[in-house]
């Protein structure tokens, strides 16, 4: 009777266990209907072994995410396919929450005779806003779809389409097969307006960073793209999507509610210890020279890999040349304006730890996944809060500990200023954020406001 749910046989789970077993993961979820989380990989039997082999032993996690303890019940459960939106932290595990339902659904049907290369499209289509975190995406899908099609004779390519690679080259790596395609919206419309693939069978439909993708300047073509996916009324009925991200307003998940039916709503809450372990500073500083002053002291007291934002791309080059000399610290730059070639270099440069420290605008704020970085800063902070929150979320992943230094000068936006405030405060799950003096006086943050804005 008075075991906890970890200590009890499935069948002797009861409501209540259940209900604890949600509170210890912060689990919270709407829509009716909804599945009980994973309480491992295997209990359910929901994943087939060679998948369940190859996340276990291979990829090594033993056990799941809380995010991915609740999206793969409820949206492979075998009954039906359900619509679904996930809310989890930065750094939580979203990528193979959806990863692995993309692979458990193509493992129920049969596989593509590996002779056939061109049909008809991809079973998964995953949108992304980034070139960057499409290719990383493709990459985390390969680290197990690789291993399976050798030891399971699943053959199962990833493919992704991103601006920058000319039509030639994306129609060359679909000419191999694509069972599941990974891509920025623009490119894949005009693949697709190109007539380089079609999109016949889709089964799953994801949208990473989700409020993002359905955001302003996404919105047209994502619904561009939604209309040729639906061309055979059997794939439309059979369909699901699946949208994730870290920061949901109201206004996107009614958005989000137009694109779905009758979907789960899950959120992992971050307030019993499923927060990312990020220390939150912020300091003031009267103008750039004295930020970069700070800054200078502060990278030499944390290990490498660290992030430096920064909001303007002409800010990019003098920062870089001039830290570089002065620090003798080696440096490489991310922004919107460099070639897909510079891109992809900078970033595997400091992916590969032959750079120290990057310097990026907001292209690097959604879903990277760079492992020990161990400072973010903001030496230029974003102008919207939920940027900060996921520029931020660039350390303190799966668990380890990050700080995040944002240097404000006397030029901020009040209302960006405030909320900050708020996030700063509320957000402390090591105890020790500081939220300098300066900064306060400044912009007459001193006593605590109400919480009107939830992330
Ligand atoms: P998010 O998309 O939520 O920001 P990611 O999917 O990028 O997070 O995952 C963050 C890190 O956690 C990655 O390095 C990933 O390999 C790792 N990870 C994912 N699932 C697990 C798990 N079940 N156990 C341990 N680490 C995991
Ligand atoms: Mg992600």
């Amino acid at each position: 009777m008075g075991k906890h749910w970890t200590e009890k046989s499935l069948s002797e789970m009861n409501e209540r266990d259940w209900r604890i077993l949600r509170e210890d993961f912060a689990i919270v979820t709407k829509g009716g209907a909804v599945e009980n989380p994973m309480r491992d990989w295997e209990e359910l039997n929901i994943i087939p072994r060679d998948l369940l082999h190859i996340v276990i032993h291979q990829l090594q996690f033993p056990l799941p995410t809380p995010i991915q303890r609740i999206t793969i019940p409820n949206v492979c459960n075998g009954k039906q396919y359900r619509d679904f939106l996930g809310v989890a932290s930065t750094g939580s595990g979203k990528t193979l929450a959806f990863i692995m339902p993309v692979l458990i659904r193509m493992s129920r049907s049969s596989p593509r005779p590996t002779s056939l290369k061109i049909m008809d499209g991809p079973k998964a289509l995953i949108l992304a806003p980034t070139r960057e975190l499409v290719q990383q995406i493709q990459v985390e899908a390969e680290k197990v779809t690789k291993i399976w099609s050798r030891e399971s004779n699943y053959d199962c390519r990833v493919v992704s389409i991103v601006g920058g690679h000319s039509l030639e080259e994306i129609s060359y790596s679909l000419s191999e097969g694509c069972d599941i395609l990974v891509a920025t919206p623009g490119r894949l419309i005009d693949s697709l307006e190109n007539h380089l693939l079609v999109m016949k069978q889709v089964e799953t439909l994801v949208l990473d960073e989700a409020d993002k993708m359905i955001d302003l300047g996404f919105e047209d073509q994502v619904t561009t793209i939604l209309t040729k996916v639906d061309v055979s009324a059997d794939s439309a009925t059979n369909r699901q999507t699946l949208m994730f991200t870290a920061t949901m307003t109201p206004v996107i998940e009614k958005i989000a509610a137009g694109y779905m039916r009758k979907p789960v709503y899950a959120t992992i809450g971050v307030d019993t210890g499923s927060e990312p372990l990020i220390q939150q500073i912020v300091e003031y500083a009267d103008n750039e020279e004295q930020k970069f002053k700070k800054l200078k002291s502060i990278v030499t007291k944390y290990e490498p890999p660290i992030i430096i934002f920064i909001n303007y791309k002409q800010t990019a080059d003098w920062l870089a040349e001039r830290f570089q000399k002065e620090t003798n610290m080696r440096v490489t730059i991310l922004h919107g304006s460099k070639s897909q070639e510079q891109r992809e270099h900078s970033l595997q440069l400091f992916r590969s730890g032959r750079v120290q420290v990057m310097i990026a605008t907001n292209v690097a704020a959604r879903g990277l996944d760079i492992p020990n970085v161990s400072l973010v800063v903001n030496f230029q902070i974003s102008k919207k809060i939920d940027d900060y929150i996921h520029r931020i979320g660039r350390t303190g992943r799966a668990a380890k500990k990050g700080t995040a230094i944002s240097l404000v000068d006397g030029a901020e936006d009040e209302t960006l200023m405030r909320e900050l405030y708020k996030y700063v405060k509320k957000h402390d799950p090591l105890d020790n954020n500081i939220f300098s003096g300066g900064a306060k006086n400044k912009y007459n943050i001193n006593k605590e406001q109400k919480n009107e804005i939830i992330y």
